[in-house]
């Protein structure tokens, strides 16, 4: 199942389904289906706490956030409220479901809410001769262009990514770099790791076509407020650490089903001194816990962030000194050490020296989560200090077009100006390929660096399910850019501090 495909939400068209019985809540879904135009434009219930008693009271940012959106003085978790949506997002693959949804609820001739708050971003199956992903995106641009949409990173020449000036590459990594992630608002969209904005203080989710139908027409969907787990990340990180290490940490604390339907609150002087790219990594992969989103709260790294980017004016929003936690959860990330993801679970946590005697076929940089500049630039630094050759096929997938570019144009620190493309020759990678998704959810079968045969593999990408990267026999180890590196190197797993100390 690709990664991007949720399932039909509990809300359709504003009907909450509660019937256990599976034939009962098909009868459900039909009844809430066919009163769809009832609710087509719900009002929000106005209650202040003159008029109905209720007391404002301390909340975190999450429910802040959603109370704004909602226009609510106060909320509580569990409270289910119609909220008005800032940005939704969709892709190649879900596009076309929620377009078709869109059009059979709302007409053939309707007009989306607001063309200039739906971001259509073609990303997962782009480089690739299989005639049914090349028709997805054929269907968004039509799209576009029939609403006119004001942001459509389109592509039309597969032969060269660099000739479609308009082409970004992954959805979550793309919205950041052109602007749309912005504290204090709400960002839905059609794939699971839209949590990945979180890092922007925004909440940020994950919702199926039939909800993001909704929203195309209306601009609001129903949304049940999450309680708010928090984990303080103090300590110094040390400088063979990467985000996707705490990351790994946390979903092992607390397994994949530790922050079901829960915000996941970062906070903590280690969290304080990531850049913007790193927290993205943070809060990329808390859907892998469960996590509904992910939030950091916004301080002058994402102001700074965000001034060449957009213009908009945005309001950040913190948690209350008193706000309700379900649980504190603490690290002091001075001690933790480089980690894996054993397969076939991202909670599956082993220290990276553990694994040494772990023989691998390949290793796979790119993704939303370990594809952005630094990651590749974390790469770069490893092979710098080895000065040594990969041992095995290593590939390198830009998450997008400005990713692929730095590859090409940033220097590396310490290396007497080489950028990071020279430094991967020199340790003899394969070139960096064009900018998407790539295999990290496996995709058609020509596409690059897809595990074809039942290979084992170190990848910085966010899912290591049977099946993930292509080959169901296929054994995925999750890890940092750093760990990733090492492991490309001696052909095992293997502990950056072999080559990073
Ligand atoms: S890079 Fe991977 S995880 Fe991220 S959006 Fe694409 S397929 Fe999903």
């Amino acid at each position: 199942m690709a990664c991007t495909i949720m399932a039909l939400n509990s809300t359709i068209f504003g009907k909450k389904i509660e019937l256990s019985n599976p034939v009962e809540a098909n009868k459900g879904r039909r009844r809430a289906l066919s009163r769809t135009l009832a609710v087509m434009a719900p009002t929000q219930p106005r209650r202040s706490p003159a008029s109905t008693g209720s007391v404002k009271h301390a909340m975190t940012m999450t429910e802040k956030i959603l109370a704004r959106a909602s226009e609510r003085s106060s909320l509580e978790p569990g409270d289910n409220v119609w909220v008005n949506i800032d940005v939704l997002m969709t892709h190649d693959v879900c596009g076309p479901g929620t377009i078709g949804i869109f059009k059979k609820e709302f007409g053939q001739n309707a007009k989306v809410w607001n063309r200039e708050k739906i971001v259509i971003i073609p990303d997962h199956y782009i480089f690739t001769s299989d005639e049914r992903a090349n028709r997805n995106v054929d269907i968004l641009r039509d799209f576009c262009n029939e609403q006119n949409i004001k942001y459509f990173y389109d592509i039309k020449d597969l032969g060269n990514f660099k000739a479609n000036p308009d082409y970004k590459g992954v959805c979550h990594v793309a919205l950041a770099q052109e602007g749309h992630c912005r504290p204090g608002e709400v960002l839905l969209g059609t794939d699971s790791h839209t949590c990945n904005a979180g890092a922007f203080g925004q909440f940020a989710t994950g919702i199926g076509n039939t909800d993001a139908g909704f929203v195309m027409g209306t601009g609001k969907l129903l949304l049940k407020v999450p309680p708010t787990l928090r984990f303080i990340l103090d300590g110094e990180m040390p400088d063979y650490l990467l985000a996707k290490d705490l990351i790994l940490q946390i979903i092992g604390e607390i397994t994949v089903a530790g922050a079901t339907y829960k915000s996941m609150e970062f906070i903590g002087s280690t969290v304080e001194n990531l850049t913007m790219e790193e927290r993205m990594t943070l809060c990329n992969m808390v859907v892998e816990a469960g996590g509904k989103n992910g939030v950091v709260p916004a301080d002058a790294t994402t102001f700074k962030y965000l001034e060449d980017k957009t213009s908009m004016t945005y309001e950040p929003v913190y948690s209350d000194q008193d706000a309700r936690f379900i649980r504190d959860y603490k690290f002091d990330v001075s001690k933790l050490e480089p980690l894996v993801a054993k397969p076939h679970s991202p909670d599956n946590r082993a220290l990276a020296r553990e694994c040494k005697d772990v023989k691998i076929d390949r290793v796979y940089i790119g993704s939303c989560t370990g594809g952005k500049t630094e990651d590749f630039l974390a790469v770069a630094r490893v092979f710098l200090a080895s000065g040594k050759k990969v041992k095995v096929p290593t590939f390198l997938v830009p998450a997008t077009q400005k990713v692929w570019m730095d590859i090409y144009a940033l220097p590396v620190p310490g290396s007497g100006g080489k950028t990071c493309s020279q430094i991967f020759e020199e340790a003899g990678c394969d070139t960096p390929t064009s900018p998407s998704c790539g295999a990290c959810l496996g995709g058609p079968r020509d596409t690059y660096a897809r595990m074809n045969e039942p290979q084992i593999c170190v990848s910085t990408t966010n899912r290591n399910f049977p099946g993930r990267m292509g080959h169901k026999e296929g054994q995925i180890y999750l890890a940092s850019p750093y760990t990733a590196a090492a492991s490309a190197l001696t052909g095992y797993v293997t502990d950056p501090r072999e080559f990073l100390q």
